[in-house]
């Protein structure tokens, strides 16, 4: 199989889990890296994740242009990947989600931090993009143009995850199954430190602990553990490669 055949498959992978976990639901998305250009990104026309197959990957450039004459409607917000694909070269694949546990720490002065162990990959705070801060309160919050993607990019800076006013979050990775993990335990960190709070104080992750944890290593047999797990969870085990 051609890596460019891996990266499809990967990405259908990648959609279905994160609609199967519910990171996604009729909206939100997934993108890769083209493995062999990287000034271009795969990402399915505008459908919803749990539906996406290998036929609806489309091909853009990174300001958001359709490559080829694909005349099929695209997702609106692909700026948002494109944005983050050309501020970081170390990054490979994007997820933008809307999913409701992260929303309140969007629109409140509360920092998204780690509290769980499987949640450290978003470092010590997760930072808040606010779109009306350079481009006003008449837009519609969604990301829709390359300077709304390059600002939002701005803001993740050298990090995993940003959150997005009133709207989601936008997480990078330098896999596509890390930045799968990343966006599956996201929700679940922010539920739980959501819960403590109820509760009264709460201790979070300390750097040590933030940077105890390493580097992702997607092959690592832990890794391919959870890949494996939510691909068959999602009914797509069929599309998984061999154990790494
Ligand atoms: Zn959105």
């Amino acid at each position: 199989m051609s890596d460019l055949d891996t990266a499809r498959r990967d990405l259908v992978i990648a959609n279905r889990i994160l609609a199967h976990q519910g990171v996604v639901d009729a909206y939100g998305h997934v993108s890769i890296r083209h493995p062999l250009n990287p000034e271009r990104f795969l990402l399915s026309r505008s459908r919803s994740p749990e539906l996406v197959e290998e036929r609806d990957v489309m091909e853009f450039t990174l300001d958001g242009k359709v490559v080829g004459d694909d005349r099929r409607p695209p997702y609106l917000e692909r700026f948002i990947h494109g944005g983050i694909y050309e501020a970081r070269p170390d990054v490979n694949a994007v997820v933008h989600s809307h999913a409701e546990e992260t929303l309140p720490f969007g629109i409140t002065k509360v920092p998204l931090k780690p509290v769980i162990h499987v949640a450290s990959s978003i470092g010590p705070s997760v930072p808040v993009w606010d779109i009306a801060e350079k481009f006003g309160d008449d837009t519609n919050l969604l990301v829709v143009n390359t300077d709304q993607g390059r600002d939002l990019a701005r803001r993740l800076g050298q990090g995993r995850v940003a959150l997005m006013r009133g709207h989601g979050f936008a997480a990078a990775g330098a896999t596509i199954q890390d930045v799968v993990r990343l966006s599956v335990y996201l929700p679940v960190n922010a539920r739980v430190l959501t819960a403590a709070m109820r509760l009264g104080e709460y201790k979070p992750l300390s750097p040590g602990e933030i940077e105890g944890r390493g580097a992702f290593n997607p092959k690592a047999p832990e890794s391919w553990r959870a890949w494996e797990y939510w691909a068959r969870r999602a009914g797509v085990s069929q599309l998984l490669g061999e154990m790494p």
